[in-house]
Order: structure tokens, then C-alpha cells, then sequence
């Protein structure tokens, strides 16, 4: 373990289920750079979760690249609710004019995800836009069906995120339909991150600094890729998001809102001030956590759990 460095697990409940997870979990880490954040989801083994660790370690070490903007547009995120929750949710998107609706959610029905599409349309006016994100739940057939619908409801979509699963798969999407495809899960848990653009599989990459191993690496991949990017969150604390939020800054070009406005999805957060949007925007910067706060009192089981993990990362380096 890095002496110079210092390591906080925290907690918090979710405030609506998201991504399957009711409790979103991790370590803050202190070190001459500032504070950062290690929280890969428990479905990530030892190996996978390395990169999250050197994403982690890099932030806290290391400067960020120098920022071109000050502050970073931002969507509101509607998970699988019902139509009128996830209308509530757009009118108190912050100000976002952009809104992320989850869809093909297990166990719901295309008609749910497209009254919850048309409600965030309804909620959200004319100008606003709506991507919608399947998490690779469909199948290509079920995707071209889903889209067409889900096009119609929302006047229009920007783009989906992850369809489908496979590359080849979002390929054949691609070629089939006019909605744009976004690759997701085929870039973040990909061993070749640019699978998607050399398949022609997708039209927008999204990139997420702890999963692809820190802000430096995202950039490099941003460079490389050749498409548009879109940087999302992990589901982190206010801790996390700014590394996001940093990457976002440092990108020459950046014509989408990000999906890093997902604090108030947590109960509780790691800051005094959580980084909740003002007017769809968020600002860039390093932020100081309350060490002695409700996400950082975390039971004895939290907390061994977190200790056992960082030093089983640890040992793969
Ligand atoms: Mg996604």
C-alpha cells in the first residue's frame, strides 16, 4: 500500500434502484493531489476492478490536464419508474435539457418504456433531448422493434445507449435503424476499446474514468477513437464525479450533455455540498470530502469488506 495515500470507505443506500444495486458503496482516496475515488461495482472481480484502482491512484497522485471549459452540461437520469415519476423527474432535472431515460428494464414491457419515454418527452418540451440506455438487454430484432416505437414517443431520440450487447450486434443495429448507437458496456468492459468504431458499431462512445483506468487514459482514448464521446459517471459520490467532470473539461470537442449529474440518485454523498446541477451545468474542480459524515460512517462488515478488496486490487499490480 502507497503510504503517501489515504483510504476512507463509505455508503450509501440509492435512492431508487439503479442498475440492479440498492447501496452504492466505496473507498475515497487522500493523496498529494487531492482527494479520488475507488468504487467499482461488486459484480467487477480483483482483475476487472484494477483499472478503477489506477483511475483512483492516478487522481489522487496526479494533476488533472488543464480544462477548456469551466463548467459541463449535464443530463437528468430517469430510471425504470413509471410514466408519471419519471415525468416528476424531468421537471426537477435541474435545469438538464437533456434527460436519460433507462429502458428493457427485466421483468417490464416495451409499452412501459414507451409511455415513460413519452412522459419524459411531455415533461421535457420541444427542445429537449432524449437518449434512452438498454444496457445490452435486447436482441437486434428486439432493438430495431423498440427503437422505432420508442423514436416515435420521444419525437425523435439522440441517441441509444448500448442495445444491445455484443459489437457485432449493435453493428447490425446500426445498419438497420436511423437512431444513433452509443457503445457503453462494449467500450468499458471491452480488451479493446476500439472494437466499436473499427465494426462500425457505434456513432458515440462513452467513456466512464474509473472503469478505463483514470482521466489521462480516457483522454488518450478520446483521441484515438474517432467518434464523438460522452463521459458518464460510475454512479460515484460527488468524490468521484469530479474526475468525470475533469476528463469532460479536458475534451477538445464535447457536442453532448455528460451523464455525470447522478448524485441524487445517492441518499447520502461524500461532500457538504453535493454536485447536484445549476442551470443543467456542473462545475469543474476538486472537492473536499466530510470525512466524518453519514456516507463515511460505515458499518465494521463495510468497511472489512473494502479493506479486503483494496488490498486484493492491490496485490494484482
Ligand atoms: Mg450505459
Amino acid at each position: 500500500m502507497d503510504d503517501d495515500l489515504t483510504w476512507v470507505p463509505w455508503a450509501t443506500p440509492m435512492r431508487t434502484r439503479f442498475r440492479g444495486i440498492t447501496v452504492r458503496e466505496g473507498m475515497l482516496v487522500h493523496g498529494p493531489a487531492g482527494w479520488a475515488e475507488f468504487s467499482p461495482f461488486w459484480d467487477y472481480g480483483a482483475a476487472e476492478s484494477r483499472t478503477w484502482y489506477e483511475a483512483a491512484v492516478a487522481s489522487a497522485t496526479r494533476d488533472w490536464p488543464s480544462p477548456v471549459r469551466e463548467v459541463v452540461a449535464v443530463n437528468c437520469t430517469v430510471p425504470a419508474v413509471d410514466a408519471e415519476r419519471a415525468a416528476a423527474i424531468v421537471l426537477a432535472g435541474h435545469g438538464c435539457r437533456t434527460a436519460k431515460v433507462k429502458v428493457a428494464e427485466p421483468g417490464q414491457s416495451l409499452a412501459e418504456d414507451v409511455s415513460r419515454v413519452a412522459a419524459v418527452r411531455d415533461a421535457l418540451g420541444d427542445g429537449g433531448r432524449i437518449r434512452v440506455d438498454a444496457n445490452g438487454a435486447w436482441t437486434v430484432d428486439e432493438a430495431v422493434a423498440a427503437l422505432a416505437a420508442l423514436d416515435r414517443a420521444a419525437g425523435g431520440l439522440e441517441y441509444v445507449e448500448q442495445p444491445c450487447a455484443s459489437v457485432d450486434e449493435l453493428a447490425r443495429v446500426r445498419r438497420r435503424c436511423d437512431v444513433p448507437v452509443a457503445a457503453d458496456e462494449s467500450i468499458r468492459r471491452a480488451d479493446d476499446p476500439y472494437l466499436v468504431t473499427a465494426h462500425e458499431a457505434a456513432d458515440v462512445a462513452v467513456l466512464k474514468v474509473q472503469p478505463l483506468g483514470g482521466v489521462e487514459a480516457c483522454l488518450r482514448i478520446a483521441e484515438r477513437i474517432g467518434i464523438p464521446v460522452v463521459v458518464s459517471s460510475a454512479l460515484e459520490s460527488s468524490v468521484g464525479i469530479t474526475a468525470g467532470l475533469a476528463l469532460a473539461a479536458a475534451l477538445p470537442d464535447l457536442p453532448y450533455a455528460c451523464g455525470l449529474g447522478t448524485v441524487s440518485l445517492l441518499e447520502h454523498d461524500t461532500v457538504a455540498k453535493p454536485l447536484v446541477p445549476v442551470d443543467g451545468v456542473l462545475p469543474v474542480g476538486r472537492v473536499e470530502p466530510v470525512t466524518q459524515s453519514t456516507a463515511t460512517t460505515v458499518d465494521e462488515d463495510t468497511a472489512r469488506r473494502w479493506v479486503e478488496r483494496l488490498a486484493a486490487v492491490e496485490a494484482i499490480g
